[in-house]
C-alpha cells in the first residue's frame, strides 16, 4: 500500500486536498482526490512538477488536465509498482523451488546409498536390517524428510504458477492504461510507446516512418454549440475514422483532447499526404446525430492535419514539433487542409 500516513496525517491532507481541488475548474471526483492527495502529501514528487508546471501555465486544472495527470503519474505507478513486486515474487519463488529441487534429490540420493549401505552391513546371518540399531531411524527421517520438500515443492510451484498469473494481470492493467477510454485508440502514453518502439527499429530500408497530427477544427465552438456530450460523441466518432482507416503497422492514437496522431512506420511522404487527405475528407463529409429530441445531423466538423517525414537521428520530440508546427500553418491557412513540414535545412542540403 503506497498510503502509510496515520488517521491524523491524512486528515489533515484531506484539508489540505479539498482546498486546493475546491480551487480548480475540475469536478470533485476521486482522481481529483487522488493527485492532489499525492500532491499535499508530497509523496510523489514527479506529479508535484507537473502539477506545478500546469498550474504555471493555465491558472487551473480542468477535468481533462485532471484526468491526464491521473493516468499518467498515479494510475502508471501502481501498475508498476504491481508489475515490479510480480517479478521479485516470481524471482524469489524460483530461487527456493531450485533449492528446495537441490535439497530433494540430494536426500534422495542419500537415503539410497543409506539403504544399500544397511544392507551390505557385516551382520551375523539371518540378522535383518531393521535390527540393526539406528538404521531404521535415520532411514525413516530421510524418507520423511524427502516428503516434506516434495510437498514443499509443490507448494512452491503453485506460488509461480499465481506469480505468472498476477504478471499477466498487471501486464493486462498497462495494456488497458494506454488505451483513451472514449476513443478505444491509444491514449497519449500508448502514442509515447508507440513512437519511441518505431523510431528505436532498425532504420528501415524503404521510406518512412512519417508521423500525422490531426486537429479538430474550432471545436471550442461545437462544444458550445452543441453540448459536451455532443462533443465526445464527435470525438469518438473520429476514433472510428481513424480505426477503419489506419490498419496493419500503423498506428492511431488520441494525443491529447481534441488531437488525434497517427504513426505511418513504413509510409513515403507522398503516400502519408494521401492517407491525410482521404482522412480530412472522410471527416468533412461526415455527419454526426444529436442525442435528444430532434437528432438532427449535425454537419461542417473539419480537421486540419499536420505531416512530418522523419528525418535520419532525429529525436522523436522534434519530429512530432515539426507535425505540430505544420498543424499550425494548417490552422492559419484557413483550417481543414493537410500540410506537409518542411524538412531540416541541413537534411535539405545533404539529398
Ligand atoms: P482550433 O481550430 O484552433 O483547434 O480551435 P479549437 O476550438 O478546436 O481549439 P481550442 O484549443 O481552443 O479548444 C479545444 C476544445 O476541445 C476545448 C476543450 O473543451 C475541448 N475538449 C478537449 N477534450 C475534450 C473532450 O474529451 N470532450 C469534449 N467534449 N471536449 C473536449
Ligand atoms: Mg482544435
Ligand atoms: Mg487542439
Amino acid at each position: 500500500m503506497r498510503y502509510r500516513h496515520s488517521v491524523a496525517q491524512s486528515a489533515e491532507f484531506l484539508r489540505l486536498a479539498v482546498k486546493r481541488m475546491s480551487q480548480q475548474d475540475a469536478a470533485l471526483h476521486p482522481l481529483s482526490y487522488a493527485i492532489w492527495y499525492e500532491y499535499v502529501s508530497g509523496i510523489n514528487r514527479d506529479l508535484q512538477e507537473a502539477i506545478d508546471s500546469r498550474l504555471k501555465r493555465d491558472g487551473k486544472l480542468d477535468d481533462v488536465a485532471t484526468r491526464t495527470l491521473h493516468d499518467k503519474y498515479v494510475a502508471d505507478l501502481d501498475a508498476k509498482t504491481a508489475l515490479r513486486i510480480g517479478n521479485s515474487v516470481d524471482h524469489l519463488v524460483g530461487q527456493v523451488s531450485d533449492s528446495a529441487s537441490h535439497a530433494g534429490a540430494q536426500a534422495s540420493r542419500f537415503g539410497d546409498s543409506l539403504e544399500r549401505w544397511g544392507d551390505s552391513l557385516q551382520k551375523p546371518a539371518g540378522t535383518r536390517r531393521e535390527a540393526i540399531p539406528g538404521v531404521e531411524d535415520i532411514l525413516r527421517g530421510t524418507r520423511e524428510m524427502q516428503k516434506a520438500i516434495y510437498d514443499l515443492q509443490e507448494r512452491l510451484d503453485e506460488s509461480s504458477r499465481e506469480a505468472q498469473q498476477l504478471r499477466q494481470e498487471v501486464a493486462r492493467a498497462r495494456e488497458e492504461a494506454m488505451v483513451d477510454a472514449l476513443t478505444g485508440l491509444l491514449n497519449r502514453k500508448g502514442f509515447d510507446h508507440a513512437l519511441a518502439a518505431c523510431l528505436n527499429q532498425e532504420p528501415p530500408l524503404g521510406p518512412g516512418p512519417c508521423l500525422l497530427m490531426i486537429d479538430l477544427d474550432r471545436f471550442k465552438r461545437i462544444n458550445d454549440t452543441h453540448g459536451h456530450v455532443f462533443g465526445d460523441r464527435v470525438l469518438a466518432g473520429i476514433g472510428e475514422v481513424l480505426k477503419a482507416n489506419v490498419k496493419g503497422k500503423d498506428t492511431a492514437a488520441r494525443y491529447g483532447g481534441e488531437e488525434f496522431a497517427v504513426i505511418l512506420p513504413r509510409t513515403p511522404r507522398g503516400g502519408a499526404v494521401g492517407l491525410a487527405e482521404a482522412l480530412r475528407a472522410l471527416v468533412a463529409s461526415s455527419r454526426i446525430k444529436q442525442v435528444g429530441r430532434n437528432q438532427a445531423l449535425v454537419g461542417n466538423i473539419t480537421v486540419s492535419i499536420g505531416i512530418a517525414d522523419y528525418v535520419a537521428g532525429e529525436a522523436a520530440a522534434d519530429f512530432v514539433a515539426r507535425a505540430d508546427q505544420a498543424l499550425y500553418t494548417a490552422k492559419a491557412q484557413g483550417r481543414n487542409r493537410v500540410i506537409l513540414a518542411a524538412r531540416p535545412p541541413v537534411e535539405a542540403a545533404v539529398q
